[in-house]
């Protein structure tokens, strides 16, 4: 049992965990600084002025938890699991992010998965995945963040190390996950591959734009979108954050066009050209923008930065 981390109001990190508003008693006027709920590092969460009270935490999860969106894997996706908040610390953490709210707000939008996947001929390993509810493919990666060593010989049907890879693709790599969960969110981040993909749901919560906007992940700068993709594109405004690489200048003019005939209603771009991390090192991607978002220091680039039309942030 979770909390959808974009719905609680004033969230600050406190100790391993968050704190923010009681959803429950702010429903009821009360806790008007906000401060009443607890989460603490192994997701457990409650009411300061309603210590033990169940019925309050069942009003609380009413309001703002997640209730998991697994479905049945399609056919070849493996089985799907709601990732642990301690695995959901540690993906944030082997990434260098300061915080795991986009992991979990993804987790809520049925977007980040656990699974377990073989990578050789011992047991399966743990893994992250991103799908989404078009259940058409996934992006896996392990989640103690090694390599993947082993590739299936189907003729020989043996397991035979191979150059290890980041990141496993299983069914089509062609569909953008995310694009069938955009749903009435106006805006859309796409991000290259899957880590990038969580670094955008952080990033937009950063900003506070999380719950008006929807990320989208291509899996592989050669990717393009797909024409059933296309509709759930339709009217909407479209950041691409690009690569900092040949492949991703190519691959961002190549979606633009693409989303255009898509019918959206603005695409732009966002470059990490000019940004540099703590140590001076010029920025590639979305999760090298993320690891260096700082409590204590206001970014002075926001990569949302005119994407969320006023209308929308009114309503
Ligand atoms: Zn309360």
């Amino acid at each position: 049992m979770s909390l959808d981390l974009s719905k609680i109001a004033k969230l600050k990190r406190r100790g391993g965990g968050y704190g923010g508003a009681c959803p429950a008693c702010q429903a009821a006027g009360r806790d008007k600084r906000g401060d009443h709920l607890f989460i603490d590092a192994n997701g457990i969460y409650g009411c300061a002025a309603y210590p033990g009270d169940a019925a309050h935490r069942k009003e609380v999860f009413a309001l703002v938890g997640i209730t998991s969106t697994a479905k049945a894997p399609a056919r070849g996706l493996p089985d799907l699991h709601p990732l642990t908040f301690p695995a959901m610390r540690k993906l944030a953490e082997l990434r260098g992010w300061p915080l795991f709210a986009g992991v979990e707000i993804a987790c809520g939008r049925g977007l980040l998965f656990a699974c377990e996947l073989r990578d050789g001929p011992g047991d399966p390993v743990a893994c992250w995945c991103i799908t989404d509810s078009a259940r058409r493919n996934l992006q896996a990666r392990r989640l103690d963040g090694k390599p993947f060593a082993h590739r299936w010989n189907a003729t020989g049907k043996t397991w035979e190390a191979c150059t290890p890879f980041k990141a496993k693709t299983i069914g089509p790599a062609r569909w953008p996950v995310g694009a069938a969960d955009i749903g009435d969110r106006p805006a859309v981040l796409i991000a290259e591959g899957s880590t990038d993909f969580l670094a955008a749901h952080l990033i937009a919560w950063w900003f506070g734009f999380a719950p008006q906007v929807a990320v989208v992940a291509m899996l592989g700068a050669g990717q393009s979108i797909p024409d059933d993709a296309a509709p759930h594109f339709c009217g909407k405004r479209v950041r691409i954050l690009i690569d900092n690489d040949t492949a991703g200048e190519e691959a961002a003019a190549r979606w633009a066009g693409q989303l255009h005939r898509a019918g959206v209603a603005h695409v732009s771009g966002f470059r990490w050209h000019g940004l540099n991390d703590r140590q001076g090192q010029t920025l590639k991607d979305a999760s090298d923008f993320a690891r260096t978002l700082d409590e204590e220091a206001e970014s002075t680039t926001n990569p949302l930065d005119g994407l969320v039309s006023e209308t929308h942030l009114i309503q």
